[in-house]
C-alpha cells in the first residue's frame, strides 16, 4: 500500500514537474535573449511637439527590441514641470522638459524652491528649440504684450513649463499675472479652441515650431496673430537660460502677421533620474545619436539639431549612461 502511495505521489510530482517544465519552457529559452524591460517617456499635450518627440524616440529605440529587449512607451502629460517631478518620483523613467526647468529643478528654484535642489535629476541630451509664443485674436486689440492688461489670457497649467515663462514675460512687461490680467491656467493645447470660441483673448505657449496646436489656432474663422515680445535684454541678463528667438510666420500662413515675430526661447531636453540603470540610458542615447538623420525626419522642429548642439543647454549633470555613449562616440573626453 505504502509503496503504491509512494509511486502515485512520485507520478504526481513528476507530472506536475513536467507541467511546470512545459510552462517554463518559453521563459528558459528567453533567458538567452535580453531581459525584457519597459521605459516610459513623459511628454506634453497631443498637438504639441513633446508628444511626437517621445514618439520619435520610442520608434527608433523599439526597432531594436529584439536586440535590447527594451520597450519604450510615451505618455501625454501637462509638460515640463510634471515630467521632471514624475521622473524624480520614479513614476516615469524619462521626461521631456524645458532647459530652464531642468536648471531650476536641479538648483531648487521656481517650482522647486520649497523642496530644494533635485540632485537626482540627470540630463540625457538637448533637443529642439522652443519659443515663448504669445498668440492673440485680432479683434482683441492686442498689439504688444502690454496690451494684455485686463484681457483674458491662458498662461498654462501648473504642470507645464510655459506657465513660468508666461509669468516672466508679463513681469518683464510690468504686468502682474495675478492682478493685471484675467489669467486662466488651462493646458496650453486647449488654448486653440478656447481662442476660436472667444473664451480667451490670447495665450502663451512655449513650444517648438511648427506645431499642430498653433496651426489649429490660426486655422479658424477668428483671425489671430503672434504678438511680438521685445525689450527682453534685461530678462535675458537676469535669466541666462533665455535667449532671443523669433517665430517664422512662413510656418503659419493663416496668421495675420506680416513679419516674423521676435520673442525669446529655451530648449527642449530629455531628462531622467540617477536611479535609472546605466544601460537603459546608454541604449536610448546611442539610438538617438546614431540615427539622428532618421530622427530629424520625424518632425520639422528637429531640422536644426546637430550632435554638437544637442550637448548644449543641459544644466543638470549628464546621466552615466549618456556619458558612456558620448565617450565611446568621441564626443566627450
Ligand atoms: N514646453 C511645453 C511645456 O513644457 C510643452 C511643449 C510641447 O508639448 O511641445 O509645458
Amino acid at each position: 500500500m505504502l509503496k503504491k502511495a509512494f509511486i502515485i505521489a512520485l507520478v504526481l510530482v513528476l507530472g506536475f514537474g513536467l507541467v511546470g517544465c512545459k510552462k517554463e519552457a518559453p521563459e528558459e529559452s528567453a533567458a538567452a535573449e535580453p531581459q525584457r524591460r519597459f521605459a516610459t517617456i513623459g511628454t506634453g499635450g497631443l498637438t504639441g511637439v513633446y508628444y511626437p518627440t517621445g514618439g520619435a524616440i520610442s520608434r527608433i529605440v523599439n526597432k531594436k527590441y529584439d536586440e535590447y529587449g527594451l520597450k519604450v512607451t510615451v505618455e501625454s502629460t501637462g509638460g515640463s514641470v510634471f515630467n521632471i517631478n514624475a521622473v524624480l518620483s520614479g513614476d516615469l523613467e524619462f521626461g521631456i522638459a524645458q532647459s530652464d526647468r531642468q536648471y531650476q529643478a536641479y538648483e531648487g528654484l521656481a517650482e522647486w524652491e520649497s523642496t530644494g535642489p533635485q540632485e537626482k535629476l540627470r540630463a540625457v541630451c538637448a533637443l529642439h528649440p522652443e519659443s515663448i509664443t504669445l498668440i492673440a485674436a485680432d479683434d482683441a486689440g492686442i498689439k504688444t504684450i502690454e496690451d494684455l492688461k485686463g484681457k483674458r489670457v491662458n498662461i498654462g497649467d501648473p504642470g507645464s513649463g510655459n506657465r513660468g515663462n508666461a509669468i516672466d514675460a508679463l513681469q518683464n512687461a510690468g504686468l502682474d499675472w495675478e492682478k493685471d490680467i484675467m489669467a486662466e491656467q488651462i493646458k496650453a493645447v486647449e488654448s486653440a479652441k478656447l481662442l476660436q470660441d472667444g473664451r480667451i483673448d490670447a495665450y502663451f505657449y512655449t513650444i517648438g515650431h511648427p506645431n499642430g496646436s498653433i496651426t489649429e489656432a490660426t486655422a479658424g474663422t477668428r483671425k489671430v496673430h503672434f504678438v511680438p515680445i521685445t525689450n527682453v535684454d534685461d530678462l535675458i541678463a537676469k535669466y541666462p537660460f533665455y535667449a532671443k528667438s523669433f517665430i517664422p510666420i512662413a510656418l503659419y500662413p493663416n496668421a495675420t502677421n506680416k513679419e516674423d515675430a521676435p520673442t525669446y526661447g529655451v530648449k527642449a531636453t530629455l531628462v531622467t533620474s540617477s536611479d535609472i540603470p546605466e544601460d537603459i540610458v546608454y541604449i536610448i542615447t546611442k539610438e538617438i545619436f546614431e540615427n539622428l538623420e532618421e530622427f530629424k525626419a520625424l518632425h520639422p522642429a528637429f531640422s536644426v539639431l546637430t550632435k554638437e548642439n544637442m550637448l548644449e543647454g543641459n544644466p543638470a549633470p549628464y546621466h552615466d549612461g549618456a556619458i558612456r555613449y558620448f565617450k565611446e562616440a568621441g564626443m566627450m573626453d
